[in-house]
């Protein structure tokens, strides 16, 4: 047999692949009953499945199985304009691009925006899937710290000071982080934007749940605080407000690059899944989305607060967690002899007791924060809630006696 090396690109060395993917298959794999706190997806039962099902049943002619526009189906186009009308932050067609899901929207910033070698900015803890984007075209990340108001604007300023380089992108997910759950103040949005004027960078501003505030005031963002600054390239989804499996997002930028948006998506999928498209459309058309929004609100704050309660109940005095006020996830901090636990460890002995989560170095782009773990609380009711942060309490005692 002759042995011989494959001629791969560099790039093929600088895909790191996602351990919050990787639970997916994972979870599935497992014979036992396991409480899902790991992926970030809304609850199935709050998926208008029915609804969907009476759309697509109205599909009869095979266009809608036909190659659609690039920029998006008229129709969807024409509804999100709409809706986004009434939210706080109305946009108009020549910005917006429907994509295949938010991950689309990350890769084309990135595309347009890093080459490689270029220094981007990324939050820490973040979502590695959307750096593992950015390393994908060859950038090395600057890690800036958060606190409870978010990316910490000052130590932005010292560590890219002390790097010597000027960032070309900051990636930031402005509203109930994922995965820490904290919010962006306003004045710290403004100072981000200041400081993206100065280098010239991109925000790459990644919200998929800010729509789903179920507490305090909505913030301004990025757009309106920069009166449309071309510096900011907006990404949003459709997975968390309606279902990830439809792969429909959408990006808002600047008209000066729409044509370079649609370009690049053309040379990657050529449109977005056109029926999908079309049940996001006639969902919202026939009204749907405003009332589903709000039943998502009432029921996500209260499964956080279940949450909250449960861990409580079962972990009182050894952790510490964030308190978000909307969106999807708690990060949960080990306090005192528990912080010694690796959560990497605690998370094998957890599936072992039937409960999943995502440790805190699967969300570091350095792997930091092995003393602490993502919880998405969306996905289970109260009652398997409890179940679950029980098991995790029995996995932590056992780690603990390791
Ligand atoms: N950005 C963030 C912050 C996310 O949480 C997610 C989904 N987990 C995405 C982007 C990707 O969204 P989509 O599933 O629509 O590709």
């Amino acid at each position: 047999m002759s042995t011989f090396t494959l001629p791969l690109a560099g790039r093929a060395g600088q895909l790191v692949g996602s351990v919050i993917d990787s639970s997916t298959s994972l979870l599935a794999a497992q014979r036992h009953d396991v409480v899902r706190f790991a992926m970030g997806s809304p609850a199935a039962e709050f998926v208008p499945v029915g609804v969907f099902n009476d759309i697509a049943a109205t599909v009869h002619d095979a266009s809608s199985y036909a190659y659609g526009a690039t920029e998006g189906e008229p129709r969807l186009l024409r509804a999100l304009l709409g809706h986004l009308a009434t939210t706080p932050e109305p946009s108009s067609s020549d910005r917006i691009t429907i994509t295949s899901g938010g991950m689309q929207g990350l890769d084309l910033a990135c595309k347009l925006f890093v080459d490689p070698g270029d220094l981007v900015v990324v939050e820490s803890p973040t979502y590695t899937n959307g750096s593992a984007t950015a390393l994908s075209y060859g950038a090395r990340l600057l890690e800036v710290p958060m606190d409870a108001d978010g990316l910490d604007v000052d130590e932005l300023e010292r560590l890219v000071a002390e790097s010597g380089r000027t960032p070309k992108a900051i990636y930031t997910i402005p509203n109930f982080q994922n995965p820490s759950g904290t919010t962006l103040s306003t004045p710290r949005r403004i100072r981000l934007i200041e400081l993206a004027r100065r280098w010239n960078a991109v925000i790459i501003d990644d919200d998929p749940y800010g729509l789903l505030r179920f507490d305090g005031e909505d913030l301004a963002g990025f757009r309106e605080l920069s009166g449309n600054d071309p510096l900011v390239f907006s990404v949003r989804t459709f997975s968390k407000i309606l279902a990830p499996g439809l792969r429909v997002g959408w990006v808002d930028a600047d008209p000066s690059l729409r044509q370079l948006v649609i370009n690049a998506k053309q040379a990657m999928d050529t449109c977005a899944n056109v029926p999908a498209q079309h049940v996001v459309a006639e969902f919202i058309l026939r009204g749907g989305l405003d009332a589903h929004l709000d039943r998502l609100r009432v029921e996500y704050r209260r499964r956080k607060e279940a949450m909250m309660a449960s861990l409580h109940r079962h972990l009182a005095g050894r952790i510490r967690t964030t308190d978000p006020e909307g969106g999807f996830f708690l990060w949960v901090t080990l306090l005192g002899e528990d912080a010694a636990v690796d959560t990497r460890r605690l998370f094998e002995i957890a599936l072992a007791e039937g409960v999943a989560f995502i440790p805190g170095p699967a969300l570091s782009a350095g792997g930091r924060f092995a003393d602490a773990f993502r919880l998405c609380f969306a996905s289970s009711d109260p009652e398997r809630t409890d179940v679950g942060v029980r098991r995790l309490a029995a996995a932590l005692d056992l780690a603990r006696a390791e």
